[in-house]
């Protein structure tokens, strides 16, 4: 019943044993939870022959352009909403310091971050199971994104979150109807314990990296932005990171797009981390091209989407940027803050901490000469700045409070010299 002939197999990335399609739902049994994460391997032969007349005679919004290069069978089962899709805007018209640089703004996808391009999937492969109950852990935007997605589906939803979630994530988990437990505990915590539940209750599970739809569906973020670039891909682009995922997803993106001939080069792929919360820049500057080593730490880092201390894509986080050709960085939170603020005020895109991460690693590279002025770069922003407004409140001056009298604006306008 299946149609096998897009999917290839599944391979784990770590000991490279191949399974057949749906033969596992999610990591290989030999390897174990953090280093047999699968790869979908596509029959790339067929998506070669197909992929290009598909997207340029399709009309769809979003995501559902790619489909060729996309890990489900029946498009009808992803949720009813536009995923992806969003918009890449110049921004070297607001900056002479670099000839070409393109913000991609995930911010704008239905639950407001990057994570709708993966949680899609995993909503797929649920409906394709006819399974009612859907879990995750998150730090906050992959849970909101599977509570509307699965609200948009009609699939129930349990989410773990730790306690000290921004509000606004919790509050959109309320509001789209998702049963809530507020771990006391950290990310890393909240994420073993959902695993542990959702294995004695068999709901499908869409904590980061389990599940090897996820990666493909943040693949899609490469897709689009090379689309977009009339598939001239940028030198250079700059992405968050936590878990690994997104990275790992737009290296494997713009990997495929290559083999299939669609396009002539791949871009460095640069990952940036917090400072404190680095475990994958470390394995990454310890990987020789053997087996990459693992040492997790406490996360602190005021950027809650990436405090990530225990990352669950770190195989192939680390794999595929080396692969790549690229490497990882570290920011502080105080440059992580500037970046928020100078995004969104010469740009108008408003990101939260761990979105302005991957900008504030463009203006690091740039500052510490590692770019030149004719690099194309790429940036992508992967959530919304509303997501978590007490973040931004110590880089912002308070408003200025008046009584309704014009006298007492005049003297201020006049004292700031606005008029
Ligand atoms: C999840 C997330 C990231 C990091 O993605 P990983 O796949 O965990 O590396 C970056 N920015 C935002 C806004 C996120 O929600
Ligand atoms: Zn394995």
């Amino acid at each position: 019943m299946i149609n096998t002939s897009k999917i290839n197999s599944l391979r784990c990335i770590t000991c490279g044993t191949t399974y057949e399609p749906y033969e596992l739902d999610y990591t290989c049994p030999e390897c174990g939870a953090r280093r047999g994460t699968l790869e979908v391997i596509y029959n790339y032969d067929k998506v070669r022959e197909e992929f290009l007349d598909f997207v340029e005679s399709s009309d769809e919004p979003d995501i559902r352009k790619y489909e060729p290069l996309l890990p489900v069978e029946d498009i009808g089962l992803l949720p009813p909403l536009r995923i992806g899709g969003t918009p890449l805007y110049p921004y070297h018209d607001m900056t002479d310091e670099i000839d070409e640089l393109w913000i991609k703004d995930d911010g704008g996808n239905p639950t407001a971050s990057y994570k709708d391009r993966a949680t899609a999937f995993a909503v797929a492969e649920a409906r394709r199971q006819g399974l009612k109950t859907m879990t995750c852990a998150s730090t906050g935007n992959a849970a909101s994104s599977l509570a509307g997605l699965a609200a948009s589906a009609g699939v129930e939803t349990v989410i773990f979150v730790p306690k000290a979630a921004p509000g606004a994530k919790i509050a959109q988990l309320l509001v789209y109807g998702a049963n809530v437990f507020a771990v006391d505990g950290s990310y890393d915590q909240a994420y073993d314990l959902a695993t542990e539940v959702a294995g004695e209750y068999g709901w499908y599970n869409r904590s980061a990296a389990m599940n090897p739809y996820l990666v493909e569906g943040k693949k899609s973020g490469a897709l689009e932005m090379a689309h977009q670039l009339a598939w001239d891909v940028p030198d250079r682009v700059f992405v968050s990171v936590g878990d690994g995922s997104i990275i790992s997803g737009i290296c494997k993106g713009f990997k495929e797009l290559e083999k299939i001939g669609v396009t002539d080069k791949k871009p460095e792929v640069i990952g940036v981390q917090a400072e404190g919360a680095d475990t994958i820049a470390n394995a990454f500057d310890r990987y020789e091209g053997e087996e990459v080593t693992i040492e997790d730490q406490e996360a602190y880092t005021m950027a809650d989407s990436i405090s990530v201390g225990k990352p669950r894509d770190i195989v192939k986080a680390v794999k595929y940027v080396y692969e790549n050709g690229g490497r990882y960085m570290r920011v502080s939170d105080e440059e992580i803050k500037e970046a928020q603020v100078e995004l969104a005020r010469n740009r108008g895109v408003f990101a939260e901490p761990a979105a302005a991460t991957a900008c504030a690693g463009f203006r690091q590279a740039l500052a510490n000469g590692e770019l030149n002025k004719d690099d194309r770069i790429g940036v992508f922003i992967t959530g919304n700045g509303l997501k978590d407004i007490d973040a931004v409140k110590e880089s912002v001056p308070e408003p200025e409070v008046v009584n309704p009298e014009l006298s007492e604006v005049k003297e201020i306008v006049e004292e700031k010299g606005l008029n």
